[in-house]
């Protein structure tokens, strides 16, 4: 039997304690074995509309910054570092203080998110923004109880076809059983009812590949909802991960499909509110580029 889902609520006590490559790129590290690889991210772009997956992996068309994709990537730095302090000094007073070191980080790598702000009273409120997000975690756990076995972590496997899957983990934390938990956060709110599923997708990926890098399947898989101070928990097995790595093969053979043939169809829908190509989608009346082909997206095997 597949695992199970829990939708927790504020206050409940939690126990214990990515992006990523584009879609069919070779990797030259595992040159010989490898015909491609695939994060969660992109797998989740082609599910939602193969469209949007042309134009972020094969058109490779640039997309300007938006102030809550900014945000998302300020509060996960900030619960990042929040584990470079000892665990006494884990509040949420040290958090918000680590909030304009960190912006100012973001700022130097990506200096295209300074376009963002007209001046130190939008950015002062942009920050501020960040601050709800930043409570409601530590009204879902208490981060001075944990310590995590790792923060960032780039997983990779390959599949015996060859399929690379990688992806970056925000954070894993091992029991001292061994037993493995995956927390994500995100910044949003709780899917609704009849939509775990498909959020849980991207952490069942990162469970597939822990399970064939270590042998053992992760005991939880933990997402975050920062946006509405909710958790998602889901116990994974054996059965249940064989069937991702199904899921994730037909994603692929798909993505295959699409770039030998260049049909990448737009699906409209609920991402279309984040999707910054409506100029040139043919669901809102725009024409797509002229398609470049099977080789520019490196399709091999
Ligand atoms: S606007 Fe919507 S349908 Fe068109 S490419 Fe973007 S997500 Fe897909």
């Amino acid at each position: 039997m597949a695992g199970t889902t829990t939708l927790l609520v504020p206050g409940q006590a939690l126990a214990g304690g990515s992006t990523a490559s584009p879609g069919p790129e070779p990797t030259s590290a595992l040159a010989g074995a490898a015909v491609g690889s695939l994060s969660p991210s992109r797998a989740g772009d082609f599910l939602t509309c193969a469209l949007l997956y042309r134009f972020r992996v094969v058109d490779r068309l640039p997309e300007p910054p938006s102030a809550a994709a900014a945000r998302g990537s300020l509060v996960h730095a900030v619960l990042e570092r929040l584990f470079d302090l000892p665990a006494g000094e884990r509040t949420p007073a040290a958090a918000d203080a680590l909030l304009a070191p960190e912006w100012e980080r973001l700022r130097a790598e990506e200096p295209e998110l300074e376009t963002l702000f007209d001046g130190p009273e939008e950015l002062g409120r942009w920050l501020a923004s960040a601050r709800p997000l930043l409570d409601r975690y530590f009204r879902l756990e208490d981060p001075q109880r944990l310590e995590p076995a790792e923060r960032e972590l780039l997983v990779e496997t390959t599949l015996e076809g060859g399929l690379v899957l990688r992806g970056y983990l925000d954070r894993l934390d091992v029991a001292p059983s061994g037993a493995m938990r995956v927390v994500d956060y995100k910044t949003g709110r709780a899917p609704g009812r009849g939509f775990e599923a498909a959020a849980l997708f991207q952490l069942r990926f990162y469970a597939l590949v822990l399970w064939r890098l270590r042998g053992e399947v992760p005991r939880l898989l933990q997402l975050l909802y920062l946006g509405s101070g909710e958790a998602l928990r889901y116990e994974p097995d054996e059965a249940d991960l064989r069937a991702t790595e199904r899921k994730v093969l037909a994603v692929w053979d798909a993505i295959r499909l699409a770039t030998q043939t260049g049909d990448f169809r737009p699906s409209p829908g609920r991402m279309c509110g984040f999707c910054a190509h409506h100029a040139i989608c043919p669901a809102r009346g725009g024409t797509p580029p002229r398609y470049p082909g099977p080789r520019t997206s490196s399709v091999a095997g």
